[in-house]
């Protein structure tokens, strides 16, 4: 059986195959091949007050079982007199696809009489794993760094209906500047379709009004009309009304189907017209699983560490912000490497010209060496013909064959001679 255990990942790992598909091997789409070998971290919170269904839904995302079930754990486990934090690893590979993933738990929130200050040890637990990060970057091996930060954290409301509850808006004001905020109305079979689109409504104005900052879909520029309708459905969902089951159910056309049965048909929970579940499994698994990891660290961690040096009294020139400012210093780099790129694109061009000029003058030499071999060729061709002509006429005239050669002429006799 999987083992619930305290906040230490090492304490509490449990190695699951899955029982079916789940999504993140569309991750490989997402991000570099390295990646994909060494396998994905990703840890996920979830906060609401027990009984809202944040386990069932853990295990109906992941399709496996995750968390025991309620009966299984032991009695002091269930009613703990503060906020607790308990994590779960599990590693689970789909289609070769690695992921270790981690789910935080935050049990006794929101059950108290005074709940003033629940969020306190949470955010608390968020700001830990961010220490433990920069401490693991400040080392000088930086080879091995375990990545334990929260990269989204499901909030779950209560499906009352109504608005929302002071906690959840002292909750997430003061979570949503440290974690992807991901609200979802539990248990959303208890209320009919209408109060569904009432409560969202409310909920979204609420949000609204209290300037907070939930994780919003990511569109880029030149995005094709897909990924940008894709983004758009997801974001049309928030907040997702949710059912989660892991319990197979019959549906009339014979079919087995995770859902909840009633007297009155059944929900399914993978059928987009019963609830967002499959478009909340789309958002933190299939399509944006990156885009929460790459949102925790440039962001939100950079933000916290900003903070952090603030409050130490550490006031930060623009050079070393700009060293720690990963957009700025992204654009940087990219300015740089467009500088040696021309750079180098300048050097070919001249090494190139320098190469012609060498042939050119090489083709000219030899030219002109040809032309100077054809003219001494023509010269010593004309003075053949002009020997030959002056031959010819001494001989028709009877003169002295080879006047230039009076030995020969002499010996056989000077017959020729006139
Ligand atoms: P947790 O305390 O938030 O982890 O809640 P659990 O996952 O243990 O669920 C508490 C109870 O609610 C269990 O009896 C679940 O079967 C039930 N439950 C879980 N999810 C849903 C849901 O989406 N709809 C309904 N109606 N009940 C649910």
């Amino acid at each position: 059986l999987p083992q619930q255990g305290s906040d230490d990942p090492t304490s509490s790992i449990i190695r699951k195959t899955l029982m079916g598909y789940v999504g993140f091997a569309s991750l490989p789409n997402q991000v570099r091949t390295k990646s994909v070998r060494k396998g994905f971290q990703f840890t996920a919170m979830v906060v609401g007050e027990s009984g809202l269904g944040k386990s069932t839904l853990i295990n109906t995302l992941f399709n496996t079982q995750l968390y025991p079930p309620k009966e299984q754990l032991p009695p002091s486990a269930e009613r703990p007199q503060t906020v607790a934090i308990e994590s779960i690893s599990a590693d689970i590979e789909e289609n070769g696809v690695r992921l270790k993933l981690t789910v935080v738990d935050t049990p006794g929130f929101g059950d108290f009489v005074n709940n003033d200050g629940s969020w306190k040890p949470i955010v608390e637990n968020i700001e830990s794993r961010f220490d433990s990060y920069l401490e693991q970057e400040n080392r000088v091996n930086r080879q091995k760094i375990i990545d334990n930060r929260v990269h989204a954290c499901l909030y779950f409301i209560q499906p009352t209906g109504h608005s929302l509850k002071q906690i959840d808006i002292e909750f997430m004001r003061q979570l949503h500047t440290r974690v992807n905020l991901i609200p979802v109305i539990a248990k959303a079979d208890t209320l009919t379709d209408d109060e569904v689109v009432e409560f969202k409504a409310r909920i979204l104005a609420d949000i609204a009004h209290h300037q907070i900052q939930i994780f919003q879909a990511p569109t880029y520029e030149n995005e094709d009309e897909e990924s940008l309708a894709e983004a758009e459905e997801i974001a049309s969902k928030i907040p997702f009304a949710v059912v989660g089951s892991n319990q197979l159910v019959k549906i009339p056309d014979g079919r087995d189907v995770r859902g909840r049965a009633y007297p009155w048909g059944v929900v399914e929970v993978d059928n987009e017209d019963h609830c967002d579940f499959v478009k909340l499994r789309q958002m933190l698994v299939r399509t944006y699983m990156e885009e929460l990891r790459e949102y925790t660290n440039d962001v939100l961690y950079e933000n916290w560490r900003t903070d952090k040096l603030l409050s130490m009294g550490v006031v930060q020139d623009q050079s070393v912000f700009k060293e720690i400012n990963p957009a700025s210093r992204m654009q940087e780099e990219r300015v740089m490497h467009e500088a040696k790129l021309a750079k180098m694109e300048a050097e070919m061009k001249m090494v190139f010209q320098q190469k012609v000029q060498e042939k050119e003058a090489k083709l000219k030499q030899s030219e002109e060496e040809l032309y100077a071999r054809h003219r001494e060729m023509k010269d010593a061709l004309e003075k053949q013909r002009l020997d030959l002509e002056d031959k010819k006429r001494r001989i028709e005239s009877g003169r002295p064959l080879t006047p230039d050669r009076p030995n020969q002429t002499k010996k056989k006799g000077g017959f020729l001679r006139s």
